[in-house]
């Protein structure tokens, strides 16, 4: 069941108050139209109904897919401490579920996409860095011009990944399988816990990357 509250939210344009809704659980099983607000930017976004003007309200947010076997959990850093301490999923698990936390918005709709097309997050994880580090090999952007590298959809056996370079997206087609292959090859120290959220990016790549790099060399 999805599950949704109300609070007051007063506009910061007008100074007015206003009732807001917040979804606080999505099961897109039972309610897939809020699948579809949720990819066209609408669960977080409330207009003012005084001034109309629009904005983002971010809150904690858990998204059910039963038939893909997915949960992904939008949280907030209370909430990702208390993951952290405790791991273990707080109610009962269901066998072949996938389990993975967000802290942004963005990464949580690029997540939900990636797992729904049934692909690996730590390949296209991967996947993402190499494109970045095509883009900083070629001299065309420093790591630190790139503003950020997304998943952006699936075509027969290639994906394409979108880097940002100072609001300009540079788009690569990249074939899924070839680095499918690699990842395979590599795969240990690249487990997942089963049965606790995880955080799947950029970062838990890296640090996983490294270590392996140390460890081959030492
Ligand atoms: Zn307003």
């Amino acid at each position: 069941m999805s599950k949704s509250s109300t609070r007051m939210f007063t506009c910061p344009k007008c100074g007015k108050d206003y009732e807001i809704e917040i979804w606080e659980s999505i099961n897109v099983a039972l309610d897939p139209d809020l699948r579809e607000k949720l990819f066209h930017n609408e669960i977080f976004k409330v207009e003012c109904p005084h001034c109309h003007d629009v904005y983002q309200v971010v809150h904690p947010c858990l998204y059910h897919d039963p038939e893909n076997k997915l949960m992904v959990y939008l949280v907030d850093d209370a909430i990702e401490k208390e993951l952290e301490a405790n791991p273990k999923i707080p109610f009962e698990v269901i066998p072949g579920y996938t389990y993975r936390y967000c802290k942004k918005i963005m990464e949580f709709v690029e997540k939900v996409r990636i797992l729904e097309e049934g692909l690996d997050d730590r390949i296209v994880e991967m996947a993402k860095m190499f494109c970045e580090k095509q883009i900083v090999d070629s001299k065309r952007a420093t790591l630190e011009e790139i503003e950020f590298t997304v998943y952006n959809t699936k075509k027969d056996n290639s994906v394409e990944i979108i880097t940002v370079l100072k609001e300009e997206p540079v788009r690569m087609q990249l074939n899924y399988e070839q680095f499918e292959e690699i990842f395979l090859r590599e795969e240990d120290g690249y487990e997942i816990e089963p049965n606790r959220f995880v955080r799947i990016n950029r970062d838990w790549m890296l640090e996983r990357a490294t270590r392996e790099y140390v460890k081959n060399i030492s």
